[in-house]
């Protein structure tokens, strides 16, 4: 009983998204991250975690949002899968299917691929993309524009935003300048080294500051980047102390930023590459409650899709 493919049924990425959508989203996360009621809306739903790549947040932060909606929900460990025996992506998700779960969180190595297995999903799955290769991670973009939601007003238009480092590997760069142009940011910033650019779609509308202290100066927002050194190939970073010279933020390149200027990093942190300790754990710091709201968002998203037409702004 397969019927077409129909991207809304899943997240797959926050490019295409309305901003209606988006901020229906973002309003009930906030809801959540605020201690709102959770609704066992996914009772007896089944929800498989389908990470063929590593993940610590949103694994877990997945797997605690659809616990907390009532889900059943497993876990998929590839390398003690059949997925190490060959099987392919496609046979996994149909072993699943079979199974009788309804909802997969996938996370792949490859550009694409989330999308791609959406399209020959049956007609109950649902997918949401947990970051796919270097193209979209839809549920950090939403949890990083709730995040700068709470620190700075729903209005978001006015924000000086800048982002560090490398753009070219990053799914959060990618997904993240989708979330702040559907939420009107017109001030959007790059800073990286020239061979951690991206190809200039990804920029559009961005102003790109080559130097740090020219780009920092007067902005609200300072989202950076992990180095993505698992995409890279060889050299295209010389030396880590020279990239923390050049773009790592520490307290001195702080202060030329707003008064109040706030700090965002997805996570993993390489500390003392992108950011210092002092930043990254000091007051102007956002990174922890990024990872709070990463659970809230998630809840929102998963009752969303899986929660049946009841869920408040369910697609069902
Ligand atoms: N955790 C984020 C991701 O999976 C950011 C990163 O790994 O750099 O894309």
């Amino acid at each position: 009983m397969n019927r077409s493919f129909d991207a809304d049924r899943h997240l797959l990425d926050l490019a295409g998204m309305s901003r209606e959508r988006m901020e229906l989203l973002l309003g009930r996360a906030d809801h959540f991250a605020r201690g709102g009621a959770v609704p066992r809306a996914l009772d007896g739903v089944a929800v498989c975690n389908l990470f063929f790549e590593p993940s610590t947040r949103t694994r877990l932060s997945f797997q605690l949002a659809a616990q907390r909606l009532g889900a059943h929900v497993l876990g998929f460990d590839v390398s003690s899968s059949s997925a190490s025996k060959g099987e392919t992506d496609l046979d996994t998700l149909r072993t699943l299917e079979a199974m009788g779960v309804r909802g997969f969180v996938v996370r792949h190595r490859e550009d694409g691929a989330v999308r791609a297995l959406a399209g020959r999903a049956g007609a109950d799955t649902v997918l949401v993309n947990a970051g796919d290769g270097r193209s979209a991670h839809p549920t950090q973009g939403l949890l990083d524009m709730l995040t700068l939601r709470q620190a700075k007003g729903p209005d978001l238009a006015r924000l000086k935003v800048l982002v560090v480092g490398d753009v070219r590997h990053s799914r959060v760069a990618r997904t993240d300048l989708d979330g702040l142009r559907t939420l009107g940011v017109e001030d959007i910033r790059v800073c990286a080294p020239a061979e951690l650019l991206p190809e200039p779609e990804v920029l559009a509308g961005c102003e790109v500051v080559p130097g740090l202290d020219d780009a920092i100066r007067g902005v609200d927002v300072v989202m950076l980047l992990r180095l993505q050194r698992e995409r890279m190939v060889e050299g295209l970073v010389r030396s880590l102390d020279g990239y923390h010279r050049e773009y790592g933020l520490d307290a001195r390149r702080l202060a030329l930023a707003a008064p109040g200027a706030v700090v965002m990093h997805p996570g993993p942190v390489n500390r003392g590459v992108e950011v210092t300790d002092e930043v990254a754990d000091g007051p102007h710091s956002l990174i922890l409650r990024q990872v709070a709201n990463g659970v809230a968002v998630r809840i929102a998203v998963l009752e969303a899709l899986l929660g049946g037409p009841q869920a408040p702004h369910g697609v069902a």
